[in-house]
């Protein structure tokens, strides 16, 4: 249910809210907003609040620069109380959030706005009768911070997959990152250590496709925040350590029609409906397609090698963790689609988008996916892979956005104002990175040439 903006008013009035952030994203994933004091919160939830696009990368030119934001009334949080700064009065009250989407001033969305590519699609799939729900499993690590406080990659702790205090450290912190988003209305399923040292796994709920969108922006800020206030730094970053564990951004991908799982069927092939392979099929026609966009760093490539659970190869199975797309053992209601390339550096909208994208595509074009590959793929020949006609994912960003710019539907998913934008900071990074001399070709060949 959708709160009306009275109610809203009189929550906030009630908890003492003293500002609203009005939350949007960029083309490439950075949450924005303009924060407005209580006298403007009635002129905000009327969606008034006006601001100059151009200064938002990849969004407009100077000429066409009035934006409106229009707050998704559902998307209504209070921030928890973060520990104060001493610099902060007494009487500075809450601070709520509003996830917007973009408007022209007439009120036509704004086709440049990730949110609404991921609208689209999302009314795509109910057209064909379908509600996508994702669940993701965000990993990062905590990093300790030099005293003057900037970041570094010393890991705070020495534990690995699973263990327990004293070893992990990262227990007090995950604690209080889990307290805080069950605060925040966040659903939360298990927090664990991760294999790595520092490393660390919090997996909140499945939901509708867009609201998870919106989860993860506002998940990434709550573990930041509150690492900061613990003295460390959260990061990201899909490979900050060469040699040990990436962090990854698996998502759980189930479609329902009629409230009820399409992916399952106990009478189909490994228990899954032709939906579900059909939707697999998309998954995998497209993989190399949407990479880009859902592993869209120069660094998420370092994390796409073998020998670290990361996929490297387009396959699915239904046994093993080398493969792109794990059918994990639980049928009924819980049937569902893991696809385990992308990584949490992504714009979560246009990640989902893209993903929703070519499930719908195998869907609409009847595909079929290859045989499953039980097998660890990472120990298979090359020719062995060649018989599979097992694929590689690209390796590495270049490759990527070739890619992208080759499949269409994960092109026109994304909308030309989308791609071009994403096109041409890509091509920007990987020349700057390209270009740059890193400390790797100096210690292996100053000496020797
Ligand atoms: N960290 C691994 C990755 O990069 C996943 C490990 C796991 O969750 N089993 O995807
Ligand atoms: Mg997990
Ligand atoms: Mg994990
Ligand atoms: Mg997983």
């Amino acid at each position: 249910p959708v709160p009306t903006a009275e109610a809203l008013l009189n929550t906030m009035r009630e908890q003492d809210v003293k500002f609203l952030r009005m939350q949007f994203t960029d083309i490439l994933g950075t949450t924005k907003n303009v924060e407005v004091p209580e006298r403007q919160f009635e002129k905000a939830l009327r969606g008034d609040v006006t601001f100059d696009g151009s200064a938002i990368e990849g969004f407009t030119r100077v000429e066409e620069s009035d934006m409106l934001l229009r707050p998704d009334l559902s998307t209504f949080a209070v921030y928890p109380q973060f520990s104060r700064d001493p610099r902060d009065p007494d009487d500075r009250g809450r601070v709520a959030r509003l996830i917007c989407d973009v408007t022209l001033p007439d009120g036509t969305p704004f086709e440049g706005d990730p949110r609404q590519v991921l609208r689209r699609q999302v009314d795509r799939a109910r057209a064909l009768g379908f509600e996508m729900f994702v669940g993701t499993e965000p990993e990062f690590f905590l990093f300790e911070r030099t005293p003057d406080g900037r970041g570094t990659t010393v890991t705070h702790d020495k534990a690995g997959y699973f263990d327990l205090a004293p070893i992990d450290q990262g227990e007090r912190v995950r604690r209080d990152i889990v307290n805080k988003l069950l605060a925040m209305g966040f659903d939360i399923e298990a927090a664990h250590h991760e294999v790595a040292p520092g490393q660390q796994e919090i997996d909140f709920r499945y939901a509708p496709a867009l609201e998870t969108a919106d989860r993860i922006a506002t998940f990434k800020f709550v573990v930041k925040r509150v690492a900061l206030e613990h003295g460390l730094l959260a990061s990201f970053l899909p490979k900050p350590i060469a040699g040990v564990s990436g962090s990854g951004m698996h998502c759980h991908l189930s479609l329902f029609r009629d409230g009820v799982n399409a992916f399952a069927d106990p009478e189909g092939e490994h228990g899954l409906s032709r939906a579900g392979l059909q939707f697999i099929a998309g998954l995998l026609e497209h993989a190399e397609g949407m990479t880009a966009v859902t592993n869209p760093l120069v660094n998420s490539y370092k994390r796409l090698v073998p020998g670290f659970e990361a996929p490297v190869n387009v396959a699915w199975s239904t046994s093993n963790r080398s493969a792109l797309v794990r059918i994990p053992a639980k049928r009924g209601a819980s049937t569902r689609a893991e696809l385990r390339m992308p990584d949490a550096s992504c714009n979560p909208y246009l990640a989902l988008a893209v993903i929703l994208a070519s499930g719908l595509d195998g869907i609409e074009q009847d595909l079929e996916p290859p045989p499953a590959i039980q097998r660890n793929i990472f120990k298979m020949t090359v020719r062995e892979k060649r018989h599979h006609r097992v694929r590689e994912l690209p390796t590495d960003l270049r490759e990527a956005v070739d890619e992208l710019e080759k499949d269409g539907v994960v092109a026109a998913a994304l909308g030309e104002h989308v791609l071009t934008h994403f096109v041409r900071a890509k091509r920007a990074e990987w020349q700057e990175y390209s270009q740059t001399i890193h400390a790797w070709e100096l210690d292996r060949y100053l000496d020797l040439v």
